[in-house]
């Protein structure tokens, strides 16, 4: 399979001021990230809140500043910025957000918000771009006459089908997804779930699904990145992650949620590793690997050198120093 997105070197950085009187401190939120999305996968960025998931998504999107290279299919995404390419780039790049109570504008009805990105996007009449936003109504599971009320009509899981729905009028290849269930009643999660997975058959798509719940992911996914502070500490087959973790954080985080390792091998109790101490500040990153404050395996060296990738298939690396 060829990729459709390639990531190298990543970095997102900007300054916060706490109070008045204090110096502006750098928050460090991506660390150079290399990443590559294959055409057709569901990949998943997994990790706790706060370890830059989310801001990796919007710098693809372009929504914050960053530095290296995000390549789409050939075209280098950090260097658009003609209103006509980002236009294009905006048709087959879409953002599904954790929020569908925000995400929709409560003045719009959802007609309204369903054809804007056509009528910005696009040439195409009025009736046409009608016919595209009662199809993708449709195909989201929802009925035509949703389009003459507000969003403050429907329900949370409602929203996220409308949401959803925007996100697809422009037929968009590549979609990230972030937490787009977890603000989400459980019972209509899966729901949300199912229908992700349908859409993505059914248009052909590409998807960045970025989740703390490695339940969801373990469902859906094809490939998980597990990110730390900033940085993807492992990257395997979803299968493989479930019954072969490599680093610590990993184990750590599987460990967190016992129901979920029911593969033979998985769960094994010498595995089983309890996340000590709260996750660091992206301001005051920890030097060398930065597990090291909470990891139980620490040796002298984590605590200065930076672990190398190492590979143990062509699909599976860990960043730990337990492994070179
Ligand atoms: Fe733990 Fe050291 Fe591996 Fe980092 S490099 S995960 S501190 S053993």
């Amino acid at each position: 399979m060829s990729n459709l997105l390639e990531i190298k070197d990543l970095k997102v950085e900007y300054k916060t001021k706490k109070g008045i009187t204090e110096a502006p401190q750098t928050v460090h939120a991506v660390n150079g990230v290399t990443l590559s999305v294959e055409k057709g996968e569901i990949l998943a960025i997994a990790g706790e809140s706060g370890c830059g998931k989310s801001t990796l998504g919007k710098a693809i999107m372009k929504l914050v500043p960053s530095s290296g290279e995000i390549d789409l299919d050939g075209t280098n995404v950090l260097k658009i910025n003609k209103r006509e390419d980002l236009k294009n780039f905006y048709k087959r790049v879409q953002m599904i957000f954790q929020n569908p109570y925000s995400s929709l504008s409560p003045k719009m009805k959802i007609g309204q918000i369903l054809s804007e990105p056509l009528e910005i996007n696009t040439k195409l009449p009025h009736k046409e771009i009608m016919a595209i936003v009662e199809d993708k109504i449709n195909k989201v599971g929802l009925d035509k006459e949703c389009l003459n009320l507000y969003p403050h009509e429907f329900s949370g899981g409602q929203r996220q089908r409308i949401a959803i729905a925007r996100s697809l009028v422009l037929n968009p290849e590549f979609i990230i997804a972030d937490e787009p269930v977890s603000a989400l009643d459980v019972s209509i999660q899966a729901q949300i779930i199912n229908l992700l997975k349908q859409l993505k058959e059914d248009f052909n798509l590409t998807f960045l699904f970025i989740s703390h719940d490695l339940s969801v992911i373990k469902y859906l996914s094809d490939r998980i990145a597990v990110m730390y502070l900033g940085e993807i500490v492992e990257l395997a087959k979803t299968e493989e992650i479930f019954s072969d973790p490599k680093h610590p954080y990993t184990k750590a985080l599987l460990s967190s949620v016992p129901e979920l390792n029911t593969d033979k091998d998985t769960n094994k109790d010498k595995d089983k590793i309890k996340l000590g101490n709260e996750l660091p500040s992206p301001e005051n990153l920890p030097s060398g690997c930065k597990f090291h404050t909470r990891c139980p395996f620490v040796m002298e060296k984590c605590k200065t050198d930076v672990p190398k990738k190492v590979d143990f298939s062509e699909s599976h690396f860990c960043k730990c120093f337990l492994y070179e």
